[in-house]
């Protein structure tokens, strides 16, 4: 243990509970220095972890208040809006800046992904951008595979070191004094937003009695229960998609694509992808691969608030297929060894299945758009993390930060 961590966790109790509250209202309020912060130990944090058991314990009022349809319908509602916010501002927007917009709607869209009450924008691009610029490496403050399943789905955003926010490294977003306030003070929002549902359920008792609900009831499932839900499918993507699914792409981590988890994320499931090529807006590749959040993206930039969607270049696409067919010839190559040692009435059947998936491969690749001629001019997007990928230093393939635009 060096001197930093030695010094900060060698504070009274009494000290790091004020400390604490400090930081709830200014998250920026670190008295020993930020830096001496981020050398704490890196393990859970009796205080920090507090935000996260009320939020749980908030789930068990349910035994009071009740339920109703409205109540239900409301938390699942946000839920999926919220997890919109996640996944479309803080993950695409903010950390990899996948696509444009003016400055008033990147405000609002900050506001909007402050509800979701997983800290400020900036703070979740920083650990973002770290994530990919060392994945599933020591330095990897979330990879299951280097610190175990519960601390990369939990435990690390409970640990002292990973409270602050490095604004030296986001600096393309940090020189909006708007967006370092929303950082800063980021209980403000979920509060109002609280209070909103709060106030609806209050006035929806007094209008529309025949809903069977009031504000405490909606506050429970609207806050409580649907932010609990989309903490934990959100976390899914730092835990779980790094263990389970299938890597398509050869990348220097454990990333995978998972159809399950892409419908409780819309569309973050596809993290394989994402991590062989993060410049693009769309992480599920093919048309197969249902990206709800592309889709929102997309009908928005068709108002004209946002624009300049990237596009997967054809050399990643043609990579992707590539290894999808070298798969299925390997799944038919298992199946028919199988079957020569089976007496399963299936054993017929199988190889047959798998000879249908590679001859649906092949049919694909036939479809497919010839290389271009030239080498496609790529160049590094300042915003977006280095990458780490392997691939991305074989010859032939392309470099994984491209600007190229949706035209589609
Ligand atoms: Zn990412
Ligand atoms: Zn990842």
């Amino acid at each position: 243990m060096n001197d930093a961590s030695a010094s900060s966790s060698s504070l009274p109790l009494p000290r790091r509970i004020i400390t604490a509250l400090g930081q709830w209202i200014d998250s920026d309020y670190c008295p020993e220095g930020a830096e001496k912060m981020r050398a704490s130990p890196d393990r859970v944090d009796l205080v920090r972890i507090m935000p996260f058991i009320f939020l749980h314990l908030g789930c068990l009022a349910v035994l009071w208040v009740g339920w109703s349809p409205m109540a239900i319908w409301t938390a699942v509602a946000l839920y999926f809006l919220r997890m919109f916010a996640v996944t479309a501002i803080h993950h695409r927007y903010f950390s990899h800046k996948t696509y444009s917009t003016s400055r008033p709607v990147q405000f609002l869209l900050a506001v909007w992904a402050a509800t979701t009450v997983q800290r400020g924008s900036l703070w979740w691009a920083y650990h973002h951008r770290h994530h990919h610029a060392h994945s599933d490496g020591p330095d990897d403050v979330h990879s299951p595979h280097v610190h175990g399943f519960w601390w990369s789905h939990i435990g690390w955003i409970t640990s002292r070191r990973n409270f602050p926010t490095d604004y030296s490294t986001i600096k393309d977003l940090a020189k909006f004094p708007e967006l370092v306030m929303l950082n800063r003070f980021d209980l403000v929002i979920p509060v109002l937003f609280a209070t909103a549902i709060f106030g609806t359920g209050q006035f929806l008792a007094h209008v529309a009695p025949a809903l069977g609900t009031n504000g405490p009831q909606l506050l429970v499932w609207g806050f409580f229960i649907s932010t609990t839900f989309l903490f934990h499918g959100t976390a899914c993507i730092n835990s779980m998609a790094h263990l389970m699914g299938r890597p398509r792409f050869k990348t220097d981590d454990d990333s995978r694509n998972s159809f399950i988890l892409a419908l409780i994320t819309l569309g973050e499931g596809w993290h394989n992808n994402h991590h062989r090529y993060q410049s693009a807006t769309r992480n599920g590749f093919y048309w197969w691969e249902i990206d709800p959040t592309y889709y929102g993206l997309k009908a928005l930039s068709w108002t004209g608030l946002i624009w300049g969607l990237k596009s997967v270049p054809q050399s990643v696409l043609e990579e992707g297929a590539h290894a999808d067919h070298h798969a299925s010839v390997a799944a038919a190559r298992r199946a028919a060894v199988h079957a020569e040692h089976s007496h399963s009435p299936l054993r017929h059947v199988v190889p047959a299945a798998a000879a249908i998936a590679v001859a649906t491969v092949n049919s694909a690749n036939t479809g497919m758009a010839p290389k271009a001629v030239a080498p496609a001019v790529h160049h590094q997007d300042p915003s977006a993390a280095p990458a780490r990928n392997r691939a991305d230093s074989t010859p032939g393939r392309a470099p994984a930060q491209v600007g190229d635009s949706d035209r589609s």
